[in-house]
């Protein structure tokens, strides 16, 4: 508060101040200049007597003395004004590396530092959204060439009827890729632009997450996985369809990277502030420099797309959880397995 004080009274006290310097600057050299005029004889009697001619020659000398001392203090304020709207413009035209160094008055460091945090911040978003742009021209072009190719080669009329079934069955795959995609950047923008959870309602956690895995049991069933769900029925406030996404997509996670006959367990635990359910599997795991990318859009440990998915499913996860306030984190050995804990508070 008193900063702030500070900061509003410091500019009108530093033009206060330079305009007294320029008062008196200019009277000091206008009367030294008359001081001396009388020295060396230049004012006669007659002249210092008239009540006109003095005077006039006093503002003529203090226009003139002033308006040069002016000129040259303005030339610095006037230049850092200019080095800002420089920046702007520079910052207006996308370049975000440009920093601004002011450092008098006081105001025009603040200024400078704020906009040095507004170029770094839309720097970052910058990146990110390049970013962005590029993993998903690269996800979704991978399908369609892939497409293209099966597609041209199904023209062939020479094909057998099981090579002909296995490039329709890639083609249905890779179609289904793309489905995918497409709805998970739908998703991910939904959540994204969502700043409060709406459509909260109470309902039962557990048992949706049952549901979940009865939902996924022809998966789970495929790969003979043995299954250990420990979950009791517990009313929570939240967005039900959007935490049905959580459960499903860390089990279809944990079913996709644990091999066959492996085992996932499931458990629910209550303390005073919080729901934590854990997801747990014993699958090939995640190796410690990839886990901190693992929330990250697009990112997957295996870049060769051998797996189904396309990297948004725990980007998503992560921000439908926080938008419950909550959090979500993940321990991993490789070749042993992996647990994520997903911890919600129950006052919400
Ligand atoms: P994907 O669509 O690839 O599953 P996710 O965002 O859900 O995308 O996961 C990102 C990456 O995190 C995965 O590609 C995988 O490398 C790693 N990962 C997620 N869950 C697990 C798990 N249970 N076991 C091992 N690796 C996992």
């Amino acid at each position: 508060m008193s900063n702030k004080l500070s900061n509003r009274i410091s500019l009108p006290i530093y033009f206060s101040l330079i305009i007294f310097f320029i008062f008196l600057i200019t009277v000091v050299i206008t009367g030294l200049l008359f001081f001396l005029a009388q020295v060396f004889g230049l004012l006669n009697e007659e002249l210092a007597q008239d009540g006109f001619v003095l005077p006039i020659m006093v503002l003529i000398a203090c226009t003139i003395i002033g308006t040069t001392i002016s000129a040259i203090t303005s030339r610095k304020m006037v230049k850092s004004i200019r080095i800002f709207i420089e920046a702007t413009e520079r910052l207006a035209s996308g370049d975000f590396s440009m920093r601004l160094q002011l450092k008098s008055p006081p105001e025009f460091e603040i200024l400078s530092e704020n906009f040095n945090r507004m170029a770094e911040e839309l720097g970052g978003i910058e990146i990110l959204r390049t970013d962005f742009v590029n993993n998903f021209s690269h996800e979704f072009k991978t399908p369609i060439v892939s497409i293209k190719g099966f597609a041209e080669v199904l023209k062939n009329d020479d094909l057998t009827k099981e090579e002909r079934d296995e490039y329709l069955d890639i083609v249905i795959e890779e179609s289904t890729r793309l489905a995918s995609l497409a709805s998970n950047v739908l998703e991910l923008t939904q959540v994204e632009t969502q700043k409060i959870l709406t459509n909260k309602m109470r309902f039962n956690v557990g048992e949706q997450i049952r549901q979940s895995v009865l939902l996924l049991a022809a998966k789970f069933e495929k790969k003979h996985l043995k299954l250990n769900v420990n979950i009791q029925d517990y009313e929570l406030s939240g967005n039900k369809e959007l935490l049905n996404q959580v459960w499903l997509n860390l089990l279809d996670n944990a079913i996709k990277f644990t091999p066959e006959h492996g085992e996932i367990e499931v458990n629910m635990k209550k303390n005073e502030d919080n729901l934590v359910i854990l997801v747990h599997d014993c699958g090939i795991g995640i190796h410690p420099e990839a886990l901190p990318k693992i929330f990250d859009k697009f990112y997957q440990q295996d870049t060769s797309h051998s797996t189904a998915g396309n990297g948004l499913g725990l980007a998503i996860v992560k921000k439908i959880i926080h938008l419950h306030h909550g959090t979500i984190s993940c321990e991993s050995i490789p070749l042993q397995g992996t647990t994520f804990t997903v911890t919600i508070p129950i006052g919400m």
